[in-house]
């Protein structure tokens, strides 16, 4: 299955993973709708993806966790831009690493705003016209994380476990239609994730990967691709991955 002219809107699409799967759609001749607060960062993405023959790309300033913004800006987009053929729920992010009993609670509002509600919102925009157009596949970026809790993580961890189950449920709740769900869910990846977990502390953020080989963002780029490009009638439910140097969130191996 090709993307050539297909419609691809990715959220969270200003930098790593997100911005890695647009380059890759854009490398299949998509058309893309790219959304992130930093607008900035969003149009050089934009910029390298129509280097790299994307058909057309539109980008949007979107924090998904305003429900409303969210709501009214996909109203609002232009009709040719409305027809979205794959959602790649992308948005997401990592507050803080403290024992669950001494966490930051704006810390916890944030993730949970973010990575449950925001993908919902977005989910709840942009499904019923895909419904409507009987064409869809929606792809939510879920992580090891969700499927085993490490120490200190437990409320992102539990966020990442919401973004599996809502992955089920959405996938039975389309059964019948034609519209596809799929949940990547990665272990360690190599982007500004620990940064902006740690707000912004770069040695503490860069001892994460220290002396193990990570996943690099165009890995799982490069494996939502893959999802979205089986035949229509194959549906991947989820696919867990991890580089080798590492076995779930508990085990890694380090060299140093
Ligand atoms: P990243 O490099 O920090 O990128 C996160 C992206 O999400 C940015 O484009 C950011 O854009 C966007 N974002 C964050 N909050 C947002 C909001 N409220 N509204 C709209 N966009 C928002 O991190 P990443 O590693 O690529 O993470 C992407 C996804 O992969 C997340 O869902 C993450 O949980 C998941 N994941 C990451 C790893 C990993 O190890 N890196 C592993 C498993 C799963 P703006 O700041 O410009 O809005």
């Amino acid at each position: 299955m090709t993307h050539k002219g297909k419609t691809v809107f990715i959220t969270g699409a200003s930098a790593g993973i997100g911005a890695a799967t647009a380059l890759a759609f854009a490398h299949e001749g998509a058309r893309l709708l790219l959304a992130a607060r930093r607008m900035d960062k969003l149009v050089d993405v934009a910029d390298e993806a129509r280097n790299r023959g994307a058909a057309v790309v539109h980008c949007i300033s979107l924090d998904v966790r305003h429900r409303e913004a969210v709501a009214n800006e996909l109203a609002a987009l232009p009709k040719e831009w409305k027809a979205i053929d794959v959602l790649v729920n992308n948005a997401g992010l990592s507050r803080g690493l403290d024992k669950l009993y001494l966490g930051k609670i704006e810390d916890w509002e944030e993730m949970i705003d973010t990575n449950i509600k925001g993908l919902l919102y977005v989910t709840r925009a942009v499904v019923p016209g895909m419904v409507e157009r009987g064409v869809g596949h929606v792809i939510n970026l879920g992580s090891t994380a969700g499927h085993l809790a490490y120490p200190n993580g437990g409320v992102y961890c539990g966020t990442k476990a919401a973004v599996h189950m809502l992955n089920d449920g959405l996938r039975q709740d389309l059964l019948g239609t034609p519209i596809r769900v799929t949940s990547v869910e990665p272990g360690m990846v190599e982007t500004d994730f620990s940064l902006v977990r740690f707000h912004g502390d770069e040695e503490r953020a860069a001892k994460v990967y220290k002396g193990l080989t990570p996943l690099t963002p165009e890995d799982v780029a490069d494996t939502i691709v893959w999802a979205a490009s089986r035949p229509a009638h194959v549906n991947i439910a989820s696919i867990l991955m991890t580089s080798v140097d590492q076995a779930n969130s508990l085990q890694f191996n380090r060299q140093s």
